[in-house]
C-alpha cells in the first residue's frame, strides 16, 4: 500500500494558516490534521483533545522522556509537540497527515524525515496586516501579541528553508495553491 505524505505547514501566528488548513480539509476530508500536545493555557475557542491535548509542564516533560513525540519545541514560553504514534499509524494507512507547527519543530522534522516530508510556509501579506489580525482576534494579551510579532519576524527569515511558500492575501487563492502542492503530484 502507498504510504501517506507528511505535510508540515508553518507560518506566523495570525497569518491565517489555521483557516487555510481548515478550508483545505473541508474540501479534502481524506487528509488529516495531527493534534498536538501543548502546555499552554486553553483559550476560549479551544476544545480539549480536538484543538490540542492540554498537558501540564510536568506531563509534557514526561512525554518527551518517554519518546512519545516526533518533535517538540518551546514557543512563547510553552511546550508544543507532535505525538509520534498517531502520525506514523496514519501514514502507514496511506493517509496524508498535516502538521501545523512552528519553525524549530519543522526543521527537526525535515532533519529526521528528509524527502519523506514537505515543508510549506504560509506568509501574511505584510507585518502591518499581521499585527492587525492578532489584535482583532482578541484572544491574546498585548504582551503575548508582542511576543508573537517578535517570533514572526524571525520565522519569516526562516521561510527560505521551506519547499513552498503560500501568501495568504486571499483565502480561496491560498487554499487552491495548497491543493496544487499537495494533490497535483508536485510532491
Ligand atoms: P498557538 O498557541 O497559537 O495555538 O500556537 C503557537 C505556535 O505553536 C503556532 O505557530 C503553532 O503552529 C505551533 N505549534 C502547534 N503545535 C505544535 C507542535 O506540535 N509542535 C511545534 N513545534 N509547534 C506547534
Amino acid at each position: 500500500m502507498k504510504e501517506g505524505k507528511l505535510i508540515v505547514i508553518s507560518g506566523p501566528s495570525g497569518a491565517g494558516k489555521g483557516t487555510v488548513i481548515k478550508k483545505y480539509l473541508e474540501k479534502h476530508p481524506e487528509d488529516e490534521l495531527s493534534v498536538s500536545m501543548t502546555s499552554r493555557p486553553m483559550r476560549d475557542n479551544d476544545i480539549a483533545n480536538v484543538t490540542y491535548y492540554f498537558k501540564t509542564k510536568e506531563e509534557f516533560e514526561k512525554a518527551i522522556l518517554n519518546g512519545e513525540l516526533l518533535e517538540y519545541a518551546m514557543y512563547n514560553g510553552n511546550y508544543y509537540g507532535t505525538p509520534k504514534n498517531e502520525v506514523e499509524k496514519r501514514i502507514k494507512k496511506g493517509i496524508n497527515v498535516i502538521l501545523e507547527i512552528e519553525v524549530v519543530g519543522a526543521m527537526n522534522v525535515k532533519k529526521m524525515m528528509g524527502d519523506k516530508c514537505t515543508l510549506i510556509f504560509i506568509m501574511p501579506p505584510s507585518m502591518e496586516e499581521l499585527k492587525e489580525r492578532l489584535m482583532n482576534r482578541g484572544t491574546d494579551s498585548m504582551e503575548s501579541i508582542k511576543g508573537r510579532l517578535d517570533i514572526a519576524k524571525k520565522e519569516i527569515k526562516e521561510s527560505k528553508k521551506y519547499d513552498f511558500k503560500v501568501v495568504n492575501d486571499d483565502l480561496d487563492k491560498a487554499v487552491s495553491e495548497l491543493e496544487d502542492i499537495i494533490k497535483n503530484n508536485i510532491i
